[in-house]
């Protein structure tokens, strides 16, 4: 039998957490014959909530779930860690200006990074999930010097899952037949997801949908204001959704990209496509073995371009106003 993966949650008494906890618990993020061990990290005030979703899943009597820790210390959560779902932030509350929201979460990022690169196993990979997703990313691979860089990621899968079903609604095509599809840059309101590479059933998508007013004013405003549209609608932000994507990208980053397709990770970026290198921007990848490569050479018309430099530009403000900080 598999040794079990130590998984560790952070934020494990909030919404994702209760939608994520029992899916990686019933095998849908490493698979069905890997056994986990979860360590859940919360705040201490949040600690009997965890307690309770512990309890729960304790009674779903998963085959493949051999313990849950639960704690609010981060040596104890991050001690042998071999995947980090960061999924606890600070949510931005009304009159919160952006620099009181990202010194906020340096104050989580920073020991969480520092936590993951003294206590965490060789082979730890590590998803951002908690908002606003690159930049934590970024301030907590900063803190971790001792691991390598490609081992963290900010997710923009949720994004990347949204645009394929706008896709899919928009040409009658089944969701499994869209591959290839990009998003580009930050997980904000600013990203750009990138049709003219896709393709729907082998054809170009931007060829078949061939409607720029669709695109500009319809698709690309739905998959990056989504969230705002699901809180207006739910009273709730999204979060099984969120949970959802979180597994997909773990499960792809291990278990590999289809054949010549990719997905979209917010990344460290190498200075691919000109995003300046050290920024975690997403981008398009193929993965295998928990570990991941740009996909090189796709054109970028002016149109994508300018997308693409401004969702940039804003993660460039953002690194700037955290290292002013002293965050990274
Ligand atoms: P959620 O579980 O709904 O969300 C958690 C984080 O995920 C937020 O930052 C949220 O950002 C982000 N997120 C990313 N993508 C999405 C998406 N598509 N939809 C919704 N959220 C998304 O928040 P809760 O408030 O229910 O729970 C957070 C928990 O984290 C609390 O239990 C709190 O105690 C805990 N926490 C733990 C910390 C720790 O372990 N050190 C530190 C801070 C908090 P956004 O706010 O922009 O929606």
């Amino acid at each position: 039998t598999r040794t079990p993966v130590n998984v560790t949650v952070t934020g494990a008494a909030g919404q994702i957490g209760y939608s994520l906890l029992f899916r990686i618990a019933a095998g849908h993020l490493l698979g069905p014959d890997v056994p986990v061990k979860l360590r859940l990290l919360e705040i201490t005030p949040a600690l009997k909530a965890a307690e309770g979703t512990a309890m729960e899943l304790d009674d779903c009597a998963f085959p493949l779930l051999r313990g849950i820790e639960i704690t609010d210390d981060l040596k104890t959560a991050f001690d042998g860690s071999n995947v980090a779902l960061l999924v606890g932030a600070m949510p931005r509350k009304a009159g919160m200006e952006r620099g009181d929201l990202l010194s906020a979460n340096g104050g989580i990022f920073k020991p969480q990074g520092r936590a993951i690169n003294d206590h965490a196993a060789d082979d730890i990979r590590v998803l951002v999930v908690g908002n606003p997703a690159n930049t934590n990313g970024l301030i907590a691979a900063s803190n971790a010097p001792d691991v390598p860089k490609t081992r963290f990621s900010a997710m923009t899968r949720l994004d990347h899952n949204r645009a394929v079903a706008q896709l899919a609604k928009k040409t009658g095509a089944a969701v499994t037949e869209i591959s290839n599809l990009t998003i580009w840059g930050n997980h904000s309101a600013t990203q750009y997801p990138d049709i003219f590479h896709a393709k729907v059933g082998g054809k170009n998508a931007a060829e078949l949908v061939n409607d720029q007013a669709w695109l500009e004013n319809d698709f690309i405003p739905t998959v990056a204001k989504r969230g705002a549209a699901i809180i207006e609608a739910r009273g709730l932000s999204s979060a099984a959704s969120a949970a959802s994507a979180a597994l997909d990208h773990v499960r792809t980053w291990f278990h590999g990209t289809a054949e010549g397709d990719w997905t979209s990770m917010g990344i460290v970026s190498d200075g691919s496509y000109g995003v300046p290198e050290g920024l975690v921007s997403s981008f398009p990848v193929t993965t295998k073995d928990g570990d991941y490569q740009i996909v090189q050479g796709l054109e970028l018309d002016a149109f994508s371009r300018e997308r693409v430099d401004a969702s940039v530009a804003e993660l460039v403000s953002e690194r700037d106003e955290v290292a002013k900080l002293g965050l990274v």
